[in-house]
């Protein structure tokens, strides 16, 4: 089949997010113009279908195939794409190659040039992608020139929130040959980009190890993002030249195994994953003693798009999440703030805090912050790409002792300022319920376990509680008179 990317022709996109999960829409016994397209990043939406002709695009949202038989229907019909009591109608260029935007939770603002691909192309479509600009090499020289102002995007990043080129340089003047590491463990977007746009990841990680001169290229995941596995498995069968050889490989679905260095390990095979000292870093002494670079896929994709469109305004592909109207992937500029990022799905009840760069990320009242690097960074948030949104009905000392109560179990246990550091912030947390609220304690462990860890995992742990505790100390005064203001956590936190 030809592209389905371009022109005034009728196209029928049918997102029914992951199969494996969502049965309730098929496309079997269908034919025509309609084409399966992969997850949109807003899974509340789906399935979905989206009909488009001559610069109009109608949305039908939740829908089953009895639906896909009734739109066809008034389609073949009436000729009008909205015939069927669309949920949104919108209208945009008739060349246009993504999802526009549209007035639908996760949809209303974005730029989708990462996202691009999603429900928009058939993910594992050679012709799809071509049309899209797709598969085309680069020189290294300008490779290396766009990764000097690319940063890494996510924790599972080699170099989370710095720029690439460096590190690429290293691995390339270390002996031995280097190998790619497409990190897409852990991370909603990450796994949103290789079910939905495994194209782009790769065509990133091609010119990254044409650049460094890789001879090696592994895609590694999570064994449990059964779709994400299932489609990028398809995408690497399938790419047409890649500059070295690609595989897939899963690993464990804990969340220290995306830390880059234990990534290492679970591709190596060994089943105890511990962090490794640096240096030297993986960039030097990688998989199998190699120089291995390590990004995820939102950084490979930014690379490969950031080639193809430059990179003068660049995005961030973030993940919103809690007690929100809908659970979203958006991309918005890196202009843009928090604030906004919350409006795209609203807030389920009314905004208390949001904890900012994942696991552990900040706790901040103020989304007046914008979603760059830099401005995360002096408001004390994490870069992680995830928001989790709190509610007034939320108790923040509650949240912060499960935050804390995780890292003292998934900690790999190597060294000592995490391993027990963790477990003594679990403990000083419980001791608040029982009257004893030790602020001062809590910062300096926190202060001792961000600057003696080995790896991001302990030296990042304890942000939740100390971020918490400056933006809500009266709510852990009032835990220690034994109130909880927002009535959730009468009983101790378990160990
Ligand atoms: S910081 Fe935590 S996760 Fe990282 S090596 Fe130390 S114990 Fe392991």
């Amino acid at each position: 089949m030809t592209a389905i990317t371009t022109g005034d022709h009728l196209v029928i996109r049918v997102a029914a997010g992951d199969p494996d999960r969502d049965p309730s829409l098929s496309t079997a016994g269908f034919d025509g113009p309609i084409v399966n397209v992969g997850p949109t990043g807003v899974p509340a939406l789906e399935p979905l279908i989206a009909v488009t002709a001559a610069g109009r695009t109608a949305l039908y949202t939740h829908c089953s195939t009895a639906d896909l038989e009734s739109i066809t229907a008034s389609v073949e019909e009436t000729g009008d794409v909205d015939g069927a009591d669309p949920d949104a109608v919108v209208s945009h260029a008739p060349d246009r190659n993504r999802l526009p935007t549209a007035p639908l939770p996760g949809l209303r603002a974005g730029d989708r040039r990462v996202l691009g691909a999603c429900s928009w192309r058939r993910p594992t479509s050679v012709a799809d992608h071509k049309a899209a600009g797709g598969f085309a090499p680069s020189d290294a020289e300008t490779v290396l020139t766009v990764g000097n102002s690319l940063n890494g995007r996510g924790w599972g990043d080699l170099c989370q929130d710095d720029p690439l080129a460096e590190t690429w340089r290293t691995a390339r003047a270390t002996d031995g040959d280097p190998v790619v590491v497409v990190n897409g463990h852990g991370s909603p977007a990450d796994t949103l980009l290789l079910s939905s746009a495994p194209f782009e990841v790769l065509d990133g990680a091609s010119v990254l190890a044409s650049t460094v001169a890789a001879d090696r290229i592994i895609v590694y995941a999570s064994s449990e993002d059964d779709n994400a596995v299932k489609t990028v498995s398809s995408a690497v069968d399938t790419y047409p030249d890649p500059a070295a050889p690609m595989e897939v490989v899963t690993g464990p679905e804990e969340y220290r195994a995306a830390e880059p260095t234990m990534a290492i390990e679970a591709i190596e095979g060994n089943h105890r994953l511990e962090a490794r000292l640096r240096p030297p870093g993986p960039e030097r002494v990688g998989l199998d003693g190699r120089p291995t670079l390590v990004h995820t896929p939102r950084t490979l994709a930014h690379l490969a798009v950031g080639l193809r469109e430059g990179i003068d305004e660049q995005t961030r592909v973030m993940t919103v999440r809690g007690d929100v109207d809908s659970v979203a992937t958006v991309e918005l500029s890196e202009t843009q703030k928090l604030s906004e990022l919350v409006d795209t799905v609203g807030v389920d009840g009314s905004f208390k805090a949001a904890c900012v760069g994942g696991r552990f990320g900040g706790i901040t009242r103020d989304l007046d912050v914008g979603i760059g690097v830099e401005a995360l960074n002096n408001a004390d948030l994490g870069t992680d790409g995830i928001v989790d949104v709190l509610s007034d009905a939320r108790c923040l000392v509650e949240f912060v002792g499960q935050r804390a109560s995780f890292a003292a179990e998934e900690n790999c246990g190597r060294c000592v300022p995490c391993r027990e550091g963790t477990a003594q912030l679990a403990s000083l947390l419980r001791n608040v319920y029982d009257g004893e609220f030790d602020a001062q304690a809590i910062a300096e462990l926190d202060r001792v376990m961000a600057s003696s860890s080995i790896c991001v995992f302990g030296e990042r742990a304890g942000r939740p509680v100390r971020t918490a505790i400056e933006a809500f100390t009266s709510e852990f005064k009032a835990h220690a008179e034994g109130r909880c203001p927002a009535g959730t956590c009468l009983e101790p936190l378990e160990a």
